[in-house]
């Protein structure tokens, strides 16, 4: 590598990553239009990628010198690690930094879908307590049976968070995990057991849909379903009907399938509670975020490693 290597930054950063990046890299930026005439021109010689919006195959492609990818963000669904692997290009992501800022927005969707927080916010701003009396009774978050699909590192945070409201905590993930908690193989029949599921996996090809009617429909009218993980993980047609018909009990969404795009008939839902993918979105998470996608570049660029590789690239970290 050379001493100022080329990084070709996608999406917009952080005001001070900015500053970092370019105390050690000649930064370029991939333009909205006309990607492959910037590849034909420039691809070449950049042997770094900075992203906060994944990477397409073609801009992957068109990057014949490529050797490191640092991703803003712990989900990596938008690059196709294994075949940057197989081509020996290291892929960095987010780990751990933002467990706990995820877990609690996992818990405040849960608490504002039982506790109908939003209505009740809208009955004391609005005068209908003065003109209509008390807000109706709401449903206690204490003692239920939460069912975490994808007891990984966030999972576990939430796990933890949920026992401070006495929860039975039960899991589902494709390998049973070294936990003080029930695993379910099935996750059709965690669903008939819990009150409550929380769904914390990645998200791409592997879990599309994994939340379809079948699951929707055993947790049941008075269940609740949590998205924190990726919108494609929920069939959200059929978590629509499932709501629409009285199948499925409530929703607390952060994710969508087509974002920014949500439903029109999840707007209009009382018992579903809409937040825009503001799982790690604090300033405190998104700064150590930030920080530790230029680690890895830093990293990188001093060492020929990075620090938090993803599982599919880690073998060729040294
Ligand atoms: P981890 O890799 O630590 O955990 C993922 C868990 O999902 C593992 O327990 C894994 O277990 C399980 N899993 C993977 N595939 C499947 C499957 N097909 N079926 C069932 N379980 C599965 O990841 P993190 O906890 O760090 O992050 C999880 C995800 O959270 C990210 O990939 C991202 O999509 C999402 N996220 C969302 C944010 C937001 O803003 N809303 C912010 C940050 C992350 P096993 O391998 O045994 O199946």
């Amino acid at each position: 590598m050379s001493d100022r290597p080329k990084v070709l930054q996608i999406g917009k950063l952080l005001d001070f990553m900015d500053g970092r990046l370019a105390d050690g890299f000649e930064v370029m930026h991939l333009p909205e239009s006309g990607q492959a005439d910037f590849l034909a021109q420039h691809g070449a010689g950049i042997e770094a990628v900075v992203t906060t919006k994944g990477v397409a195959p073609e801009v992957m492609a068109g990057l014949p010198d490529l050797k490191v990818i640092s991703s803003f963000g712990v989900g990596y669904d938008g690059i196709d690690a294994e075949a940057a692997a197989k081509r020996g290009i290291l892929v960095a992501n987010t780990p751990d930094v933002l467990n706990d800022e995820v877990a609690d927005t996992a818990v405040l969707l849960w608490l504002m879908v039982s506790r109908r927080a939003v209505p009740a916010e809208r009955w004391a701003r609005s005068g209908d307590w003065e003109a209509k009396g008390a807000f109706p009774l709401t449903r206690s978050v204490r003692g239920r049976t939460v069912g975490i699909v994808g007891l990984g590192r966030i999972g576990t945070t939430i796990a933890e968070q949920v026992g401070m409201f006495d929860a039975e905590v039960v899991y589902h993930s494709r390998s049973k995990k070294d936990a003080p908690y029930r695993y379910y193989p099935d996750l059709v029949e965690m669903a008939r057991d819990a009150d409550v599921l929380i769904v914390i996996t990645p998200g791409g090809d592997e879990t599309k849909h994994l939340i379809g009617k079948e699951v929707l429909e055993a947790l049941g009218p008075e269940g609740t379903l949590i998205n924190v993980a990726r919108g494609s993980v929920v069939d959200e047609a059929a978590l629509v009907a499932a709501l629409q018909a009285g199948k499925l009990g409530a929703a607390g969404l952060d994710v969508f399938e087509e974002e920014p795009r949500i439903p029109q008939a999840l707007k209009t839902m009382d018992n579903v509670v809409l937040l825009p993918h503001v799982g790690s979105a604090t300033v405190e998470t998104r700064a150590a975020m930030g920080n530790l996608v230029c680690d890895n570049l830093d990293d990188w660029r001093t060492t020929g490693r990075v620090r938090t590789p993803v599982v599919e690239c880690k073998s060729l970290n040294g």
